[in-house]
């Protein structure tokens, strides 16, 4: 029987990174042994607007490249594959339970129920439910349900089963549980939609899913399923529980929550960081609209998909005990569920940034120019269409960034090759320019070996040897007005080498940016 492996999201309105490492496994699981990878939607609390709530998940799957044989806008033979439209499988299948003894209506109000709770609670035991409504008789039962009497249908776990319920987890090892302690799991609420464990029983035994692969914390939910597969005589996969991600150097699970105590974390800082500085000129708010825990975030800040799967692929999963770049293709090879680590992985942002320095070395030239475009061209800094003065523009930027160009993103750092007006560093500003004696140097450079040059001689290696003479012929150190040249044309203390800049800058705009910014130095 070839392999089927299932991610089955709920709709929340973004993808979580760590829901997408778990994902990733099921989808790595399904493509190593050439089987089927299914999306599914749980979307049994119904959504108001199902297209907002999934569109970012669907996304992210098409972003990193992670294609689906069956589910939304695919289709398949399993379908539908929204839980919003399997009512009518939900209803059979409970049906089938109720008529053959193995789910029954439980009439106690939920007022009894949390009282039963809380006296449980008070003896210091585990609650399990009472079965009171298993003492009525038919007629009974027939009456309450003519009468309308709300009720839940729960499944009857068969608490006096001799063995243990127990899962051999690829992960996890092997875990048993004790049916006599299980309470019988809600399948159906009183108005009739079903609940998560029933649901996804009746999908996955549909379905013909293999192998579950889901984040850990669904471990305790796993026994009531294994006993509800039984009950519905569906074969019963095999499980993969995957630890979750954690936040950097933290043991607690990575949260959309705690997104305002990341901002103080020393390592996730500069991930929001680059965020509050990013995303309002693209127009996508700030790092409270759009933050490291979703998949988005990487995408729009310009991480390549080829870095973003290689980390998830790491967090929890090795191929060996060296190999740290790998290509998808590498981890669809060697990618097997026992070398998945028992413990939480932390997303690690450091590690993250060498893989995308990795991955953005390989990238072509012209891949880089479009990329960086888009952009651009988001930022309102390049029209759309991009003409080609334009393109010629951004290929000569982003050659002279050259490896310095870590994120897509990264060229709005060098806006001032896009427009006008420039933006000084002034804490910068007033180290390398407005101090004794450099506004005067550079405004003798400028006007004894940059106004000479003809726009034909304003190449970077002329103006890299008319700086070195100069200096040279003042005693002076070139790092000095190399400093001062640059914070004066671009505003900014780091960027592309200086000669570069200065060429990219152009002569007359250039000699423009010198005189304003020694107006600037002298009036501070
Ligand atoms: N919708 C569930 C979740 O997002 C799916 C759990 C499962 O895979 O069984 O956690």
């Amino acid at each position: 029987m070839s392999t089927r492996t299932r991610f089955a999201p709920s709709p929340t309105g973004y993808m979580h990174i760590g829901g997408m490492r778990t994902a990733l496994f099921a989808w790595l699981w399904a493509r190593h042994t050439g089987g089927a990878f299914i999306l599914r939607i749980d979307d049994t609390d119904r959504q108001r607007n199902i297209d907002e709530a999934l569109g970012p998940i669907l996304n992210a799957f098409r972003w990193l490249g992670l294609n689906w044989d069956e589910g939304p806008e695919v289709g398949g033979a399993d379908g539908p594959y929204f839980q919003s439209q399997r009512s009518d499988l939900y209803r059979a299948a409970c049906d089938r339970l109720l008529a053959e003894g193995k789910a029954y209506r439980d009439f106690d109000s939920p007022e009894v129920v949390q009282a039963d709770r809380q006296a449980a609670e008070k003896e210091k035991r585990p609650y399990i439910n009472v079965r009171r409504s298993l003492d009525l008789t038919p007629q009974q039962v027939e009456e309450h349900l003519a009468a309308g009497r709300p009720h839940v249908i729960r499944f009857l776990v068969p608490r006096d089963r001799s063995e243990k319920v127990a899962i051999d987890d690829a992960v996890r090892g092997h875990v048993e549980w004790d049916a006599a302690l299980l309470s019988d799991p809600v399948i159906m609420r009183s108005d009739g939609s079903p609940l998560y464990n029933f649901a996804t029983v009746v999908d996955d035994g549909q379905m013909r899913i293999t192998h579950v692969i889901r984040a850990e914390e669904h471990l305790s939910n796993t026994p009531v399923q294994v006993l509800m597969h039984e009950a519905l005589g569906y074969e019963l996969p095999a499980f993969a529980h995957i630890p979750f991600v954690t936040a950097p150097g933290s043991t607690k699970k990575l949260s959309k929550r705690d997104v305002d105590k990341y901002k103080n974390n020393p390592q996730f800082k500069r991930m929001f960081e680059r965020a509050d500085a990013v995303f309002p000129q693209l127009g996508l708010g700030t790092s409270e609209t759009l933050n490291p825990v979703m998949v988005e975030y990487y995408e729009r800040i310009g991480y390549l998909p080829q870095a973003v799967l290689n980390a998830l692929a790491r967090l929890g999963w090795s191929l060996d005990d060296k190999t740290e770049i790998m290509s998808l293709d590498t981890v669809i090879e060697n990618f097997t569920l026992d070398r998945v680590v028992k413990n939480c992985a932390g997303l690690d942002p450091d590690k993250l940034f060498a893989f995308q320095s990795h991955w953005m070395s390989e990238v072509p030239l012209d891949e880089k120019v479009v990329r960086c475009g888009d952009h651009l061209r988001t930022a309102g800094l390049v029209h759309d269409p991009l003409e080609p003065a334009a393109r010629e523009r951004i290929t000569a930027v982003v050659t002279a960034l050259g490896d310095r160009l870590k994120l897509y993103s990264d060229i709005l750092d060098v806006d001032y090759f896009f427009k006008d007006e420039i933006v000084y560093d002034e804490k910068n500003f007033a180290k390398r320019v407005a101090k004794d004696g450099t506004p005067e140097l550079l405004a003798e450079f400028a006007s004894s070996h940059l106004e000479p040059l003809s726009t034909a001689d304003w190449t970077a290696e002329r103006l890299e040897a008319e700086l070195n003479a100069f200096s040279e012929a003042k005693g002076v150190s070139s790092g000095l007005l190399i400093h001062a040249l640059r914070l004066s044309t671009t505003g900014q203390a780091v960027g592309p080498g200086v000669y570069d800049a200065l060429v990219l800058v152009g002569r007359e705009k250039s000699l423009e940016r010198i005189t304003a910014a020694l107006m600037k130095a002298r009036n501070s």
